[in-house]
């Protein structure tokens, strides 16, 4: 039996929620890692975190099959028996996803489903799945992106759905504060990971053009989110409730 407090993390593999992850297990966190793809990558963060002392398991998630979450959750359940001796977590970041680019006038119906089925719907019954294995007390971050603040040409689908999930965060904070489960929203700008084709931080005029509408003049990095994350599922933050927290360094303020 551990006295560490257990997170799940969606998309843990790479990017932001590998950051986090890690930022997690750095504070006293056990994990519950998820990937899609990247089983290797997975294993890897595993590694990291128990490097660090914490306990870490990896699961597989795909986050646009919902007939999935029934079955995802039988595993949370199963892992949670088997490493931990529990039956709850205590933190849940629905950060996984991927983007889409296309101006409102050529988005095919098909893409519009896609960033629906990941972006909104996924941790929309993802978050339902689990809730009878997040602890009373618990915390749930959200991620959107600065994209619902400002506008771009290409996102709308995208955007849309982030749009979607900051009022999903909202409404998870009141139905959820019977139980004292804290929601809120985490809200990148521009971040060079892989999102995206990696393009904020392999093209160097997109990259320069965001750093230059950027108040601290540079594109994000995983480092300038991930504490954030971690910060915002653990107590030291334990009355900040239904919020969305941009972390941008100030775009197109
Ligand atoms: P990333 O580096 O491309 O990593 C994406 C992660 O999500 C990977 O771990 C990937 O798993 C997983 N993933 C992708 N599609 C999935 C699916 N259908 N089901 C389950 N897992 C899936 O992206 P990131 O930059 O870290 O983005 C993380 C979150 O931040 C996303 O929600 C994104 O919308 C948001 N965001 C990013 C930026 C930015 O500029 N980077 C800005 C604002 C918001 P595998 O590798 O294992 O397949």
């Amino acid at each position: 039996m551990t006295s560490r407090k257990i997170a799940l993390v969606t998309g843990a593999s790479r990017g932001l929620g590998r950051n986090a992850a890690l930022r997690l297990a750095g504070r006293g966190h056990d994990l519950i890692a998820t990937y899609r793809q990247g089983a290797t990558d997975a294993r890897t963060l595993v590694q990291e975190a128990q490097a660090l002392g914490a306990r870490a398991v990896a699961l597989p998630l795909d986050l646009g099959d919902s007939a999935g979450f029934a079955g995802f959750a039988d595993a949370v359940r199963a892992a949670l028996r088997d490493h931990w001796q529990r039956d709850t977590f205590d933190a849940l970041l629905n950060n996984a996803g991927s983007g889409s680019y296309a101006t409102f006038a050529t988005t095919t119906e098909a893409q519009f489903d896609e960033m629906l089925r990941i972006h909104l719907k996924g941790p929309f019954f993802l978050t339902q799945a689990l809730l009878p294995l997040i602890a009373d007390g618990g915390r749930v971050v959200n991620v959107s992106s600065g994209l619902t603040r400002f506008s771009l040409p290409g996102y709308a689908a995208y955007a849309a759905m982030k749009g979607g999930v900051e009022v999903l965060t909202r409404y998870l904070a009141l139905e959820l504060g019977a139980r004292r489960i804290a929601v809120n929203t985490v809200a990148p700008g521009a971040i060079a990971t892989d999102f995206g084709g990696g393009a904020v931080r392999d093209n160097p005029q997109l990259n320069g053009l965001i750093a230059s509408q950027t108040a601290l003049g540079r594109v994000g990095a995983p480092d300038d989110i991930g504490p954030v994350m971690a910060a915002l599922l653990s107590d030291d933050l334990g009355w900040v409730n239904g919020q969305r927290v941009e972390v941008s360094g100030g775009i197109h303020l």
